[in-house]
């Protein structure tokens, strides 16, 4: 099995987001995530998610993709006025957490007699354009991301800027593996999880016992689904936690061991450990399945490097690895590097991105 996670940091709204404070209205978040926070001020950003009523209608939204959308924003201070001030802030504290807040509008309701006009006027929008009231908010999972579209980066046009590349560009590149896989000598299995950026938990993360209930599902269907039957399938079952790394970044060389970091344009990357501080959570990949991938990537002129995200003692990282391998799959991370990884806007390598494509055709086939 191959799987990625579909999630990305993000910026979402909170429970009860909408006040208005001189004359705007504005929307409380909270991120979602490990992000910088200061990088995500003064960008136009898009809304989508979902609002559920009580009668069970579900509401989609969606705002900021078309040309003709507005978009949303969340500001910063000028440097005129952040000297003595923010200036001094560390860069983790550059904005603060409860700083990042949408900016929704500054129309005021045509009545005297309200009081808070520019709030009640978005939501009147809101309810003519999705039938809610403010009380809806409370049931609703609404996310901002950011609203431009991937595009080629550089002169020769090798990489691709865009947002949420981890972990999107390892769902799309193993989802198009496995839809062209055709009679694979043993079941194969893609999986694009949910929740891994916040510690695969909930009932979408990887860590959830849905996935076990997948298996049941399918050992049922051979009348095999007792409790030992399930823990056989792991034991010869095989993974790839198809997962970005941290590329090496020129500009920042000192935060790498550049002998063991993967380049862009190197070709996809093996990271037979993560963890941090010793290997620490980590779910070192044995040397017996490391040597088979590569076989197996040789025999189908897939190019791979192999990486550990940042020095020792600095840098660290846990992805699904740990979930697949704590049943008892072997697993190892293969993945596209990364550069400005959990940014607004991602730089991967249109060869890195390609190599991961065959790596995990070749691996789901093999
Ligand atoms: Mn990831
Ligand atoms: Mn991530």
């Amino acid at each position: 099995m191959v799987g990625a996670h579909g999630d990305s940091p993000r910026i979402d709204l909170k429970q009860n987001p909408l006040y208005e404070e001189n004359g705007v209205g504005l929307l409380k978040t909270h991120y979602y995530g490990g992000i910088k926070k200061y990088q995500w001020t003064t960008t136009p950003l898009a809304l989508h998610g979902i609002i559920v009523k009580t009668n069970g209608e579900r509401v989609w939204v969606s705002v900021g993709e078309e040309e003709t959308d507005p978009v949303f924003y969340i500001t910063d201070l000028p440097p005129h006025l952040s000297r003595g001030g923010q200036d001094d802030r560390k860069l983790t504290q550059g904005i603060d957490g409860e700083e990042l807040n949408i900016v929704a509008g500054t129309m005021p309701f045509d009545d005297e007699k309200v009081s808070e006009k520019v709030k009640l006027n978005i939501l009147k929008i809101l309810n003519e354009k999705y039938g809610i009231k403010e009380v809806d908010f409370t049931s609703s999972e609404l996310e901002f991301v950011p609203a431009y579209k991937a595009r080629s980066v550089g002169f020769d046009e090798s990489l691709i800027g865009g947002y949420g590349q981890d972990d999107k560009v390892c769902c799309y590149t193993s989802l198009r593996a496995i839809l062209e896989v055709e009679n694979p000598k043993k079941t194969a299995i893609c999986i694009l999880t949910d929740k891994e950026e916040i510690g695969f938990c909930g009932v979408t993360g990887m860590e959830s016992h849905s996935f076990e209930r997948f298996v049941v599902e399918l050992l049922d269907k051979k009348g095999e689904n007792s409790v030992g039957a399930v823990e056989r399938t792991y034991s010869n079952s095989r993974a790839i936690s198809a997962d970005v790394d941290a590329g090496f970044d020129s500009t920042f060389p000192s935060y790498y061991d550049v002998r063991n970091s993967c380049k862009l344009g190197g070709g996809v990357c093996i990271c037979k450990y993560t963890g941090a501080r010793g290997k620490s959570g980590a779910s070192e990949a044995p040397a017996e399945y490391i040597a088979d991938i590569r076989r197996v990537f040789d025999e189908n002129k897939v190019k791979y490097c192999s990486s550990e995200l940042g020095k020792v003692d600095k840098g660290g990282g846990g992805t699904i690895a740990v979930t697949f391998a704590n049943r008892g799959i072997d697993t190892v991370d293969i993945g596209v590097p990364v550069l400005s990884m959990h940014s607004p806007y991602e730089l991967t390598s249109k060869f890195d991105v390609y190599n991961a494509y065959k790596a995990y055709k070749a691996f789901l086939n093999n």
